[in-house]
């Protein structure tokens, strides 16, 4: 018991001299001065500041918690995220707050829910004033995005922001398929970051896969093949299809056939993994790694099938929502530490930000930072996450015992036991209808403070907040054959 106390006492220490150190390197004087002028609008270009730690973002596409090593799959599929996570903190119950890679992507920049910044469609929506380049930016960083994946891109209006943006015919010119590799984006971020030397950076990479087209290596697609995926059950895929077919999205194109393609997907994700491991190999090799705060995470899962969704995008169960999230501190931590606190995608802007010492306008962000947490001071920052869907709109309120999924027919909503349930698929909306009303109650509360609150949900008299300008999406031939090779196009 002592010596377990003793431990504790240890680890926050150890978190919060973290801290200070990284506060140490970014509180300068004249770092905090150009924030504040960048908050009144007055900031002019600022100097990049040599000193203090970088900040590089992967995000693997479509990689799902449960696929991941040390989220608890017992294949060897993320054996360089692993090697992170035993110097880095894990989030265990990390979920993103929309299962598709722009809406998610533009989560992540701006620290709002979907209803509040309301990229989606075929509209070009103008990015809030704050998002996580701008104050970095301000505070002496060199931002620049790297993006496999076109929908993750100031293409469609995300991203915006970044000093430097490299996507689609950047990465690899010619329209091939190429630029959507690995290979392509690493090749173009080792060029950027030797440009880089005693600058203070911030890097988003966003790898594809494991997002389908499974086109791997032959040797990472044979690692897996013929095997039976682990914990591998027939009947767990397809549950309820039938029972109520209007609330389902049916995608145009077909999924490979069960089990293989856990395998191919598998095998994919290993390439993922593959790519987050050349970064810190980049890194290492421009002896900037120990000087990094490192993250890796996903957009969303992916779905084999569970409650009847195929890929991702129309679920909104955990096998799209639920995404790995590791962060490694500069230096390391020292020993691995994992959380199961619920946390999500919205909350990296404020955390990245605390840790760094950097002020942000809290009124413009909705996520929450899990500095507490990590120093010891809480075990739980959320009560619940909110993630929304489309085709048919639907929400799930996930807390860390139950979760309740909302459409809009009431009929088709659903009470889970996370504790007793974890793959959610024992509706027991019917037994326990107070803790539905609970769950229920926490969802207006969100639902009403979003920018356009979803009255489908809440019936009338709910305000609305004027929506930003937005412009339609022009389908450039680039933009169009990018859907079209991702399957978003017939
Ligand atoms: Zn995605």
């Amino acid at each position: 018991m002592l010596s377990a106390k003793r431990n504790s006492v240890a680890k926050r220490y150890s978190i919060l001299r973290l801290v200070a150190l990284l506060a140490a390197g970014v509180l300068c004087a004249g770092c905090q001065g150009a924030h504040r002028e960048a908050r009144e609008g007055r900031a002019g270009p600022q100097p990049a500041s040599g000193r203090g730690p970088n900040l590089v973002i992967c995000v693997i596409d479509a990689a799902r918690a449960d696929h991941v090593g040390c989220c608890g799959y017992p294949r060897e599929t993320t054996p360089n995220i692993a090697r992170l996570a035993e110097e880095g903190l894990v989030f265990r119950n990390h979920h993103c707050q929309y299962p598709a890679t722009r809406m998610s992507t533009a989560c992540l920049f701006t620290s709002q829910f979907v209803d509040t910044h309301l990229m989606g469609g075929m509209w070009k929506q103008a990015e809030p004033s704050f998002t996580m380049p701008v104050g970095l930016k301000a505070a002496g960083f060199q931002t620049a995005l790297f993006s496999s994946n076109i929908l993750a891109s100031p293409e469609v209006g995300v991203g915006c922001a970044f000093d430097e943006a490299y996507y689609g015919d950047e990465l690899a010119p010619g329209g091939s398929s190429i630029h959507r590799r690995p290979e392509a984006l690493l090749g173009k971020f080792e060029e950027w970051l030797a440009e880089r030397s005693g600058s203070r950076f911030f890097a988003y990479l966003h790898f594809l896969p494991p997002h389908a087209p499974y086109v791997q290596p032959d040797e990472m697609t044979e690692l897996f093949a013929g095997d039976t995926p682990p914990g591998y059950r027939r009947e767990k895929y397809g549950h309820g299809k039938w029972e109520f077919p209007a609330q389902y999205y049916v995608p145009k194109r077909d999924p490979p056939a069960l089990p293989g393609w856990i395998n191919l997907y598998d095998a994919n994700l290993r390439w993922g993994d593959w790519a987050v491991g050349e970064v810190e190999r980049l890194l290492r090799g421009a002896g900037v790694f120990e000087n990094t705060l490192f993250i890796v995470t996903a957009d969303h899962g992916e779905a084999f099938g569970e409650h009847g969704y195929v890929w991702h995008s129309w679920g909104i169960y955990d096998d799209v929502t639920r995404i790995p999230l590791v962060m490694r501190l500069p230096g390391g931590s020292g020993e691995p530490r994992s959380f199961d606190a619920l946390t999500q995608t919205i909350d990296l802007l404020p955390t990245v930000y605390d840790l760094f010492g950097i002020s942000y306008p809290a009124d413009e962000i909705q996520g929450r930072s899990l500095l507490p947490l990590l120093e010891g001071l809480t075990e739980q920052i959320n009560d619940y996450t909110f993630i929304r869907s489309n085709q048919p709109p639907k929400y799930m309120v996930r807390g860390e015992r139950y979760s309740l999924v909302l459409f809009e027919n009431p009929e088709w909503r659903g009470l889970y036991d996370l504790r007793n349930d974890p793959e959610q698929r024992v509706n027991i909306l019917a037994e326990e209808p107070e803790r539905a009303a609970e769950l229920f109650a926490a969802f207006e509360t969100y639902a009403r403070a979003q920018r356009q609150p979803p009255h489908e949900f809440l019936g009338e008299g709910v305000e609305t907040r004027p929506r930003a300008e937005r412009e339609k999406i022009e389908l450039t031939p680039q933009l169009e054959r990018e859907l079209r090779a991702l399957g978003y196009l017939d």
